[in-house]
């Protein structure tokens, strides 16, 4: 067959192929009309479109035979149920970050980020060829679900106060919103942190119910108008330094898909680990300019003698995750271990890179 003939005879066969199938997904009736639970607002910038993302993903590449319907938090179940809802079988799928979970175990915390962890590549990295996928299976498989990774938010900010942060000592006392493994750093640095969900974030710092607070990044802060409640906004985020969004299937569900199907939904997850984290850096661009030229916003480093002390007080908070048992301490040396090859790796690749001055 001449060259044109073949490439004549592939693309009408591929044309034959795709109208039909094409037509077919249109009319066809779902196989499996699933539900997915989630932690955000419904198209919640970045986390619940991420959601929505994934959700019409399944829809298109299953050709309709998997109909997912995403449910904002609250909808169905509240925003902190989702995992037992998931797993004991109400929805098929749940949106959230395992950071939430450590209630059932403090080492899920690694599956989502740690204060100086890694960053959005470096966790994928490691989820996806260092072993951290396998492992975080091995820690929801107790729970009758299988984790996937469904987005990230890449380096976030370090927040928003009131006062100029000069040294650790200007720590002391501050009531910061900041939750989870970053707050209990700030704690031992003197601070007193607190949780609160986003939504009242504005309303707290504009009042002086707390000084300060962090939230996620420049595109999800200016949304919050947290511009217009605190002076400072003060970088980088040495507590989230890439949190990764995470979707988890009922494990009974999942096994009922046929090969194809669960090979739809793990691909899925995959370009909406992709999506988010893109959609992320390329809104922080744009906010990020708004914030310095509009809003006139005194965006600042933290002074580096601050992040050290930060670090060295971090290392032991992580640390202690891995002696509460056997497991905690197999995923803290693969993370640790993992963490430690790609900063090596980094520092003459990326980070070389990025100091050239252009
Ligand atoms: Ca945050």
């Amino acid at each position: 067959m001449k060259r044109r003939d073949f490439f004549k005879s592939f693309s009408s066969i591929a044309l034959l192929g795709a109208l039909p199938s094409a037509l077919k997904a249109k009319n066809q009736k779902a196989e499996y009309n699933w539900k997915m639970v989630t932690t955000w607002p419904k198209n919640f910038p970045g986390l619940g479109t991420g959601a929505q993302y994934l959700a019409d993903s399944i829809n298109k590449l299953s050709g309709g035979r998997i109909k997912v319907t995403v449910y904002g938090a609250g909808e169905l179940v509240p925003a902190f149920e989702i995992f037992d809802a998931v797993s004991n079988g109400v929805a098929e799928l749940g949106h959230g970050s395992a950071y939430y979970w450590k209630g059932k175990n403090d080492t899920f915390q690694f599956f989502s980020t740690v204060p100086f962890g890694m960053t959005a590549n470096e966790m994928n990295s490691w989820l996806y060829k260092g072993g951290g996928m396998e492992l975080w299976e091995q820690a929801y498989s107790d729970f009758n679900l299988l984790p996937m990774a469904a987005g990230n938010t890449g380096v976030q900010m370090g927040g928003w106060f009131n006062k100029e942060i000069n040294s650790l000592s200007d720590l002391k006392g501050l009531k910061m919103r900041i939750p989870g493994l970053g707050g209990e750093v700030l704690k031992r640095a003197g601070g007193t942190p607190v949780n609160l969900p986003g939504g009242e974030l504005f309303t707290a710092l504009k009042t002086g119910t707390i000084d300060a607070t962090e939230w996620v990044s420049p595109y999800n802060d200016l949304a919050f108008g947290l511009h217009k409640a605190a002076k400072f906004y003060y970088y980088p985020g040495w507590h989230e330094p890439g949190t990764t969004l995470e979707c988890f299937v009922n494990k009974d569900k999942y096994l009922e898909l046929p090969e194809d199907l669960r090979s739809i939904l793990l691909g899925a997850s995959k370009m909406a680990n992709l999506d988010m984290l893109c959609e992320m850096i390329s809104r922080n661009n744009e906010a990020l300019q708004i914030l310095q030229d509009k809003h006139k916003v005194d965006i600042r480093p933290y002074p580096d003698e601050v992040l050290n002390e930060l670090y060295e007080i971090s290392k032991n908070v992580v640390k202690e995750l891995s002696s509460s048992s056997d497991f905690a301490k197999e995923v803290y040396n693969s993370y640790s271990s993992f963490q430690e090859k790609t900063r090596n790796w980094n520092n003459i690749s990326l980070k070389s890179y990025l100091n050239i001055k252009k």
